[in-house]
């Protein structure tokens, strides 16, 4: 049985850990909040590889945004900061001297949740309401990546024609209106800057009735997206996670707005099981499928 060394590079942590038959032992994080410098996350691999030397077999890596030939970009590259362009699978190939895979971390997350299912829900569509809003999809029991790895980035579907310009450059994406951010700035436009999607949604929950605007445009939102995945994909199940999407009472206003669309638009709607582990052993799960196919 292949050890894999995982490694989850998200927008404000880096987590590694060893996964064997989707089991996660030896997990380490360290908080990358503060700075998004090439130099700092290269030191930062440094020292949280080098307590697994010579433990795993393979190295496989979720990771925020899309890897194209090898180096980290994103359709919103504003969620990089100064790693655009970072060649990912090189340093860390050249770090750990093992072959190394590396997919989006929402697309690792949806394998995970799939399996952790047991497989079930041959078309399912995971979402990730966050800092972003990232998505995957699972197509007759298959893991969708796509040619340039950008296969189920539906936050970045049109929610509003009228909308904020996204990260992107799109104006109106869902994540421009759905993800923390977003909230967030709607929330500074309403109560002052400085104010984050976590003061909005503490606002909501304490019966703040702008607030609770905010929060249920983002809610609904994600329910039209939720409709158009479905319909599109003829989903069975569609499964919700991130720090947004598993706040209390979220999961029930995105329930709320689905529950006014027609039956055919309504897939089984789940909160997400694996939580923090998701990528990591989404990511080792997928490279154990990719070998014995
Ligand atoms: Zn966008």
């Amino acid at each position: 049985m292949t050890t894999y060394l995982a490694i989850d590079l998200g927008g404000t942590k880096l987590a590694a850990a060893l996964v064997k038959d989707g089991i996660v032992s030896a997990r380490q994080q360290l908080d990358t909040q503060s700075e998004k410098s090439p130099e700092v996350l290269r030191q930062n691999l440094i020292s949280l590889l080098a307590s697994f030397h010579n433990q795993a077999d393979q190295v496989v890596v979720a990771s925020t945004g899309i890897i194209q030939d090898g180096l980290l970009t994103a359709l919103n590259p504003l969620n990089l900061g100064g790693l655009d362009h970072f060649p990912l699978k090189a340093e860390i190939e050249a770090i750990t001297g093992l072959p190394t895979r590396v997919i989006n971390d929402a697309q690792a997350a949806a394998w995970a949740e799939h399996q952790a299912t047991g497989g079930q829900y041959s078309n399912m569509a995971f979402i990730t309401v966050s800092t972003g809003v990232g998505a995957g999809l699972v197509i007759d029991g298959q893991l969708q990546i796509g040619a340039r790895g950008i296969a189920g980035h539906a936050g970045h579907t049109l929610a509003d024609p009228h909308g904020p310009v996204c990260g992107c450059g799109r104006r109106g994406c869902v994540e421009a209106i759905a993800s923390g951010t977003a909230i967030g700035q709607q929330g500074c436009a309403v109560f002052g800057t400085g104010c984050t999607g976590r003061d909005v949604y503490q606002r909501y929950l304490a019966g703040d009735e702008a607030a609770k605007q905010i929060v249920t445009r983002s809610a609904t939102v994600i329910a039209q997206l939720i409709a158009d995945l479905t319909i599109t994909n003829d989903l069975d199940a569609v499964v919700i996670g991130g720090g947004v999407g598993l706040a209390t009472n979220y999961l029930e206003l995105v329930e709320e707005a689905l529950f006014t669309l027609p039956a055919v638009y309504q897939p089984k709607l789940l909160p997400a099981k694996c939580s923090t582990d998701a990528g990591l052993i989404g990511a080792a799960l997928w490279a154990q499928s990719c070998r014995q196919r």
